[in-house]
Protein backbone atom coordinates (compact mmCIF):
# COMPACT_ATOMS: atom_id res chain seq x y z
CA UNK A 1 0.00 0.00 0.00
CA UNK A 2 2.90 2.23 0.89
CA UNK A 3 4.29 2.55 -2.09
CA UNK A 4 1.22 3.58 -3.71
CA UNK A 5 0.71 6.85 -1.44
CA UNK A 6 -0.35 9.74 -3.10
CA UNK A 7 2.73 12.05 -4.39
CA UNK A 8 2.17 15.49 -4.07
CA UNK A 9 3.60 18.07 -6.41
CA UNK A 10 5.29 19.96 -3.71
CA UNK A 11 6.32 19.54 0.40
CA UNK A 12 8.30 21.26 2.31
CA UNK A 13 11.31 19.89 4.22
CA UNK A 14 10.75 20.98 7.98
CA UNK A 15 13.46 19.47 10.68
CA UNK A 16 14.10 20.26 14.50
CA UNK A 17 16.32 23.23 13.20
CA UNK A 18 13.01 24.97 11.77
CA UNK A 19 10.73 23.86 14.62
CA UNK A 20 12.89 24.99 17.51
CA UNK A 21 13.56 28.32 15.87
CA UNK A 22 9.69 28.73 15.73
CA UNK A 23 9.19 27.62 18.75
CA UNK A 24 11.57 30.08 20.17
CA UNK A 25 10.30 32.72 18.38
CA UNK A 26 6.38 32.13 19.33
CA UNK A 27 7.50 31.64 23.09
CA UNK A 28 10.15 34.76 23.13
CA UNK A 29 10.15 36.72 19.90
CA UNK A 30 7.97 39.75 21.53
CA UNK A 31 8.02 42.86 22.81
CA UNK A 32 12.32 44.08 21.95
CA UNK A 33 12.86 40.63 20.61
CA UNK A 34 10.02 41.04 17.80
CA UNK A 35 12.20 41.74 14.83
CA UNK A 36 15.05 39.50 16.19
CA UNK A 37 14.52 36.48 13.12
CA UNK A 38 13.66 39.00 10.70
CA UNK A 39 16.79 40.74 11.26
CA UNK A 40 18.55 37.36 10.91
CA UNK A 41 16.89 36.05 7.98
CA UNK A 42 17.33 39.17 5.93
CA UNK A 43 21.15 38.89 7.03
CA UNK A 44 21.89 35.31 6.19
CA UNK A 45 19.89 35.14 3.25
CA UNK A 46 21.73 38.74 1.97
CA UNK A 47 25.09 36.58 2.42
CA UNK A 48 23.65 34.05 0.42
CA UNK A 49 22.88 36.21 -2.26
CA UNK A 50 25.72 38.46 -2.22
CA UNK A 51 23.56 41.76 -2.59
CA UNK A 52 24.16 44.69 0.19
CA UNK A 53 20.67 44.60 0.99
CA UNK A 54 17.60 42.73 1.96
CA UNK A 55 14.26 43.24 3.13
CA UNK A 56 11.73 40.32 3.93
CA UNK A 57 7.87 40.84 3.03
CA UNK A 58 5.08 38.84 3.39
CA UNK A 59 5.09 37.89 -0.19
CA UNK A 60 7.48 37.85 -3.62
CA UNK A 61 4.61 39.34 -4.62
CA UNK A 62 4.84 42.47 -2.19
CA UNK A 63 8.20 42.60 -2.99
CA UNK A 64 7.53 43.42 -6.61
CA UNK A 65 4.80 45.70 -5.82
CA UNK A 66 6.94 48.01 -3.77
CA UNK A 67 10.23 47.57 -5.78
CA UNK A 68 8.21 48.48 -8.92
CA UNK A 69 6.48 51.48 -6.96
CA UNK A 70 10.00 52.94 -5.73
CA UNK A 71 11.33 52.97 -9.69
CA UNK A 72 8.12 54.99 -9.71
CA UNK A 73 6.22 53.12 -12.04
CA UNK A 74 2.78 54.22 -12.95
CA UNK A 75 -0.01 54.87 -15.23
CA UNK A 76 1.44 55.59 -18.73
CA UNK A 77 4.32 52.96 -18.25
CA UNK A 78 5.06 50.05 -20.00
CA UNK A 79 6.84 46.90 -18.15
CA UNK A 80 8.01 44.08 -20.47
CA UNK A 81 7.75 40.42 -19.11
CA UNK A 82 7.56 37.21 -20.33
CA UNK A 83 4.35 35.96 -21.64
CA UNK A 84 5.20 32.61 -19.60
CA UNK A 85 4.86 33.70 -16.20
CA UNK A 86 3.12 33.26 -12.91
CA UNK A 87 0.22 36.05 -12.89
CA UNK A 88 1.92 37.46 -9.34
CA UNK A 89 4.43 38.91 -11.75
CA UNK A 90 2.35 41.12 -13.40
CA UNK A 91 -0.50 41.84 -11.00
CA UNK A 92 2.02 44.49 -8.88
CA UNK A 93 2.44 46.44 -12.64
CA UNK A 94 -1.18 46.48 -12.90
CA UNK A 95 -1.97 47.45 -9.69
CA UNK A 96 0.46 50.52 -10.25
CA UNK A 97 -1.69 51.34 -13.06
CA UNK A 98 1.09 50.57 -15.58
CA UNK A 99 0.42 48.85 -18.87
CA UNK A 100 2.36 45.12 -19.30
CA UNK A 101 3.73 44.12 -22.59
CA UNK A 102 3.95 40.37 -22.60
CA UNK A 103 6.66 39.15 -24.97
CA UNK A 104 7.65 35.80 -26.32
CA UNK A 105 9.79 32.78 -24.53
CA UNK A 106 12.95 31.24 -25.87
CA UNK A 107 12.61 27.39 -26.63
CA UNK A 108 15.14 25.90 -25.13
CA UNK A 109 15.32 27.94 -21.75
CA UNK A 110 11.33 28.74 -21.64
CA UNK A 111 12.63 32.14 -20.60
CA UNK A 112 12.04 35.95 -21.68
CA UNK A 113 13.85 36.46 -24.95
CA UNK A 114 16.20 39.27 -24.90
CA UNK A 115 15.22 40.19 -28.97
CA UNK A 116 12.08 40.10 -28.67
CA UNK A 117 12.44 42.48 -25.44
CA UNK A 118 14.29 44.75 -27.64
CA UNK A 119 11.46 44.63 -30.46
CA UNK A 120 9.33 45.52 -27.84
CA UNK A 121 10.65 48.80 -26.01
CA UNK A 122 8.75 51.95 -26.54
CA UNK A 123 9.65 55.44 -25.09
CA UNK A 124 7.09 54.21 -22.41
CA UNK A 125 9.16 51.22 -21.63
CA UNK A 126 10.34 51.61 -17.17
CA UNK A 127 11.50 48.44 -16.88
CA UNK A 128 12.48 44.97 -17.80
CA UNK A 129 11.22 41.73 -15.71
CA UNK A 130 13.83 38.53 -16.01
CA UNK A 131 12.19 35.47 -14.67
CA UNK A 132 14.58 32.69 -13.95
CA UNK A 133 11.36 30.07 -14.74
CA UNK A 134 11.55 27.00 -13.16
CA UNK A 135 14.73 28.13 -11.81
CA UNK A 136 15.79 28.11 -15.11
CA UNK A 137 18.20 31.33 -15.83
CA UNK A 138 17.28 33.82 -17.97
CA UNK A 139 20.18 35.06 -20.39
CA UNK A 140 20.98 38.22 -18.36
CA UNK A 141 24.06 39.18 -20.55
CA UNK A 142 21.82 40.41 -23.32
CA UNK A 143 19.27 41.73 -21.23
CA UNK A 144 21.29 43.88 -19.11
CA UNK A 145 22.83 45.11 -22.17
CA UNK A 146 19.34 45.93 -23.73
CA UNK A 147 18.71 47.41 -20.58
CA UNK A 148 21.49 49.33 -20.52
CA UNK A 149 21.76 50.96 -24.42
CA UNK A 150 18.39 52.39 -23.69
CA UNK A 151 18.55 53.45 -20.17
CA UNK A 152 15.80 50.43 -18.67
CA UNK A 153 16.44 48.43 -15.41
CA UNK A 154 16.40 45.01 -15.29
CA UNK A 155 14.56 43.52 -12.47
CA UNK A 156 14.61 39.68 -11.48
CA UNK A 157 11.76 37.58 -10.52
CA UNK A 158 13.81 35.05 -8.27
CA UNK A 159 10.68 33.43 -6.62
CA UNK A 160 11.30 30.08 -8.50
CA UNK A 161 15.39 30.81 -8.43
CA UNK A 162 17.04 29.54 -5.03
CA UNK A 163 19.85 28.40 -5.84
CA UNK A 164 20.68 29.48 -9.40
CA UNK A 165 23.61 30.80 -10.73
CA UNK A 166 24.69 33.17 -13.52
CA UNK A 167 28.58 32.96 -14.31
CA UNK A 168 29.38 32.80 -10.75
CA UNK A 169 26.92 35.30 -9.32
CA UNK A 170 23.40 34.05 -7.66
CA UNK A 171 20.51 35.11 -9.83
CA UNK A 172 17.83 38.02 -7.88
CA UNK A 173 21.59 39.82 -7.97
CA UNK A 174 22.07 40.73 -10.64
CA UNK A 175 19.08 42.80 -12.17
CA UNK A 176 18.72 46.19 -10.43
CA UNK A 177 16.90 44.03 -7.88
CA UNK A 178 15.08 40.92 -7.03
CA UNK A 179 12.51 39.03 -5.55
CA UNK A 180 12.13 35.87 -3.94
CA UNK A 181 9.07 33.78 -2.87
CA UNK A 182 9.44 31.70 0.30
CA UNK A 183 5.29 29.90 -0.51
CA UNK A 184 5.23 26.81 1.13
CA UNK A 185 5.57 25.38 -2.53
CA UNK A 186 9.33 27.47 -2.85
CA UNK A 187 12.54 25.64 -2.38
CA UNK A 188 12.93 27.91 0.96
CA UNK A 189 9.35 28.08 2.76
CA UNK A 190 8.16 30.46 5.14
CA UNK A 191 4.61 29.29 4.79
CA UNK A 192 4.03 32.32 2.63
CA UNK A 193 6.68 35.11 2.42
CA UNK A 194 8.99 36.78 -0.18
CA UNK A 195 12.09 39.05 0.00
CA UNK A 196 13.66 42.07 -1.93
CA UNK A 197 17.43 42.67 -2.85
CA UNK A 198 19.08 44.96 -4.28
CA UNK A 199 23.02 46.64 -4.41
CA UNK A 200 21.04 50.03 -4.67
CA UNK A 201 21.34 51.96 -1.41
CA UNK A 202 18.85 54.97 -2.52
CA UNK A 203 16.29 52.28 -4.14
CA UNK A 204 16.81 50.27 -0.46
CA UNK A 205 16.05 53.05 1.70
CA UNK A 206 12.40 54.03 -0.50
CA UNK A 207 11.34 50.37 -0.23
CA UNK A 208 11.97 50.07 3.35
CA UNK A 209 10.54 53.26 3.71
CA UNK A 210 7.21 51.92 1.66
CA UNK A 211 7.49 48.54 3.07
CA UNK A 212 7.18 50.41 7.34
CA UNK A 213 3.94 51.78 5.78
CA UNK A 214 5.60 55.55 4.84
CA UNK A 215 7.78 56.17 8.09
CA UNK A 216 11.31 56.73 7.19
CA UNK A 217 13.72 54.48 9.12
CA UNK A 218 15.28 57.97 9.89
CA UNK A 219 12.69 59.64 11.23
CA UNK A 220 12.53 59.95 15.55
CA UNK A 221 9.00 61.57 14.94
CA UNK A 222 6.02 58.37 16.31
CA UNK A 223 3.47 57.38 14.29
CA UNK A 224 4.79 59.76 10.92
CA UNK A 225 4.27 58.32 7.47
CA UNK A 226 5.67 60.68 5.08
CA UNK A 227 4.25 58.80 1.87
CA UNK A 228 1.42 56.53 1.45
CA UNK A 229 3.63 52.89 2.01
CA UNK A 230 2.71 49.61 1.83
CA UNK A 231 2.12 46.73 4.54
CA UNK A 232 3.99 43.80 3.33
CA UNK A 233 5.88 42.80 6.34
CA UNK A 234 6.91 38.66 7.34
CA UNK A 235 6.35 38.03 10.67
CA UNK A 236 9.24 36.79 13.32
CA UNK A 237 7.83 33.29 13.60
CA UNK A 238 7.89 33.31 9.94
CA UNK A 239 11.21 34.69 9.57
CA UNK A 240 12.58 32.06 12.42
CA UNK A 241 11.37 29.24 9.75
CA UNK A 242 13.05 31.13 6.96
CA UNK A 243 15.96 31.53 9.15
CA UNK A 244 16.42 27.80 9.54
CA UNK A 245 15.69 27.30 5.47
CA UNK A 246 18.45 29.87 4.85
CA UNK A 247 20.99 28.19 7.01
CA UNK A 248 19.99 24.88 5.40
CA UNK A 249 19.77 26.21 1.67
CA UNK A 250 22.72 24.30 0.03
CA UNK A 251 21.32 21.04 0.88
CA UNK A 252 17.84 22.38 -0.01
CA UNK A 253 19.09 23.45 -3.41
CA UNK A 254 21.32 19.52 -3.82
CA UNK A 255 18.02 17.45 -3.20
CA UNK A 256 16.23 20.01 -6.13
CA UNK A 257 19.36 19.04 -8.17
CA UNK A 258 19.46 15.14 -7.61
CA UNK A 259 16.31 14.81 -8.56
CA UNK A 260 15.98 16.96 -11.66
CA UNK A 261 19.01 14.89 -12.69
CA UNK A 262 17.39 11.55 -11.49
CA UNK A 263 14.37 12.51 -13.82
CA UNK A 264 16.83 12.93 -16.41
CA UNK A 265 18.46 10.01 -16.14
CA UNK A 266 15.61 8.33 -17.35
CA UNK A 267 13.73 10.96 -19.17
CA UNK A 268 15.82 12.35 -21.71
CA UNK A 269 16.88 8.92 -22.88
CA UNK A 270 12.87 9.28 -24.57
CA UNK A 271 12.44 10.45 -27.90
CA UNK A 272 10.71 13.72 -28.12
CA UNK A 273 11.45 14.76 -24.27
CA UNK A 274 13.36 17.77 -22.89
CA UNK A 275 13.87 18.86 -19.59
CA UNK A 276 15.15 22.17 -17.90
CA UNK A 277 18.80 22.95 -19.38
CA UNK A 278 21.51 23.94 -17.62
CA UNK A 279 23.29 26.10 -20.25
CA UNK A 280 26.87 26.85 -20.39
CA UNK A 281 28.09 29.30 -17.11
CA UNK A 282 24.84 28.58 -15.19
CA UNK A 283 23.67 26.63 -12.66
CA UNK A 284 20.31 26.07 -12.61
CA UNK A 285 18.52 25.64 -8.81
CA UNK A 286 16.24 23.01 -10.44
CA UNK A 287 13.21 24.31 -8.42
CA UNK A 288 10.69 22.51 -11.05
CA UNK A 289 11.61 19.48 -13.15
CA UNK A 290 9.48 20.19 -16.38
CA UNK A 291 8.76 17.70 -19.26
CA UNK A 292 8.23 19.58 -22.70
CA UNK A 293 7.26 16.51 -25.11
CA UNK A 294 8.35 17.44 -29.07
CA UNK A 295 5.36 18.33 -31.52
CA UNK A 296 6.42 14.75 -33.03
CA UNK A 297 5.08 12.81 -29.90
CA UNK A 298 1.64 14.33 -30.02
CA UNK A 299 1.76 14.30 -26.30
CA UNK A 300 -0.07 16.69 -24.65
CA UNK A 301 -0.52 18.28 -20.94
CA UNK A 302 -4.67 17.69 -21.58
CA UNK A 303 -3.50 14.17 -22.16
CA UNK A 304 -1.11 13.61 -19.33
CA UNK A 305 -2.72 15.52 -16.23
CA UNK A 306 -5.52 12.80 -16.26
CA UNK A 307 -2.60 10.09 -16.48
CA UNK A 308 -1.05 11.57 -13.60
CA UNK A 309 -4.93 11.12 -11.27
CA UNK A 310 -5.37 7.95 -12.17
CA UNK A 311 -2.05 6.82 -10.47
CA UNK A 312 -2.64 9.59 -7.47
CA UNK A 313 -0.05 11.62 -8.57
CA UNK A 314 0.54 15.68 -8.59
CA UNK A 315 1.82 17.04 -11.65
CA UNK A 316 0.65 20.40 -13.04
CA UNK A 317 0.19 22.22 -16.16
CA UNK A 318 2.88 24.45 -17.41
CA UNK A 319 2.23 28.38 -16.96
CA UNK A 320 -1.23 29.79 -19.46
CA UNK A 321 0.71 32.73 -21.57
CA UNK A 322 0.02 35.59 -19.63
CA UNK A 323 -1.80 37.22 -22.40
CA UNK A 324 -4.08 34.29 -22.78
CA UNK A 325 -6.27 35.51 -19.79
CA UNK A 326 -9.14 36.71 -19.85
CA UNK A 327 -7.97 39.61 -17.85
CA UNK A 328 -5.79 40.60 -21.16
CA UNK A 329 -8.52 40.26 -23.57
CA UNK A 330 -5.93 39.39 -26.15
CA UNK A 331 -6.49 37.12 -29.24
CA UNK A 332 -4.63 33.94 -29.21
CA UNK A 333 -1.21 34.22 -30.54
CA UNK A 334 0.75 31.43 -32.11
CA UNK A 335 3.98 31.44 -29.86
CA UNK A 336 6.08 29.77 -28.92
CA UNK A 337 4.83 29.88 -25.08
CA UNK A 338 1.68 28.87 -26.10
CA UNK A 339 2.88 26.18 -27.97
CA UNK A 340 5.42 24.80 -25.31
CA UNK A 341 2.62 25.38 -22.38
CA UNK A 342 0.19 22.64 -24.78
CA UNK A 343 3.35 20.18 -24.70
CA UNK A 344 4.01 20.52 -21.53
CA UNK A 345 4.20 19.15 -17.65
CA UNK A 346 5.41 20.40 -14.37
CA UNK A 347 6.85 17.36 -11.90
CA UNK A 348 6.69 16.42 -8.53
CA UNK A 349 9.46 17.19 -6.66
CA UNK A 350 10.31 17.78 -2.80
CA UNK A 351 12.96 16.94 -0.64
CA UNK A 352 12.17 13.83 1.15
CA UNK A 353 10.96 12.35 -2.78
CA UNK A 354 12.29 9.03 -2.78
CA UNK A 355 13.22 6.79 -5.77
CA UNK A 356 10.92 4.64 -5.91
CA UNK A 357 8.85 7.69 -6.09
CA UNK A 358 10.70 9.13 -9.00
CA UNK A 359 9.94 6.12 -11.45
CA UNK A 360 6.29 6.14 -10.64
CA UNK A 361 6.32 9.47 -11.70
CA UNK A 362 9.00 8.39 -14.65
CA UNK A 363 6.67 5.70 -15.70
CA UNK A 364 3.57 8.02 -16.31
CA UNK A 365 5.93 9.37 -19.37
CA UNK A 366 7.16 6.60 -20.02
CA UNK A 367 4.07 4.62 -20.76
CA UNK A 368 2.26 7.77 -22.47
CA UNK A 369 5.03 7.76 -24.77
CA UNK A 370 4.45 3.96 -25.62
CA UNK A 371 0.99 5.20 -26.38
C1 LIG B 1 5.59 31.95 -6.54
C2 LIG B 1 5.88 33.02 -7.53
C3 LIG B 1 5.62 34.37 -7.27
C4 LIG B 1 4.80 34.86 -6.11
O1 LIG B 1 5.23 34.54 -4.90
P1 LIG B 1 4.30 34.87 -3.63
O2 LIG B 1 5.25 34.70 -2.50
O3 LIG B 1 3.21 33.85 -3.66
O4 LIG B 1 3.81 36.25 -3.76
C5 LIG B 1 6.04 35.33 -8.18
N1 LIG B 1 6.65 34.98 -9.31
C6 LIG B 1 6.88 33.69 -9.63
C7 LIG B 1 7.58 33.40 -10.91
C8 LIG B 1 6.49 32.67 -8.76
O5 LIG B 1 6.70 31.41 -9.08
Amino acid sequence: MKNTAKIPLAKPSITELEVSFATDAARNGWGEHCYAYIQKFEEAFRQHIGTQHAIATSSCTGAMHMGLAALGISANDEVILADTNWIATVAPVVHLGATPVFVDILPDTWCIDPARVEAAITTRTKAIIATHLYGNVCNMNALLEIGHQHGIPVIEDAAEAVGSTYFGRVVGGVGLFGVYSFHGSKTITTGEGGMFVTNDPELYERVLTLSNHGRAAQQVKQFWPEVIGFKYKISNIQAAIGYAQTLRVHELVNRRREILAAYQDTLLQLRGVSMNPELAGTRIGAWMPTVVFSEETALTAEVLIPAFQRRDIDARVFFHPLSSLPMFGQEKRKSVAASVASRAINLPSFHDMTAQQIDRVAEVIKDALRG
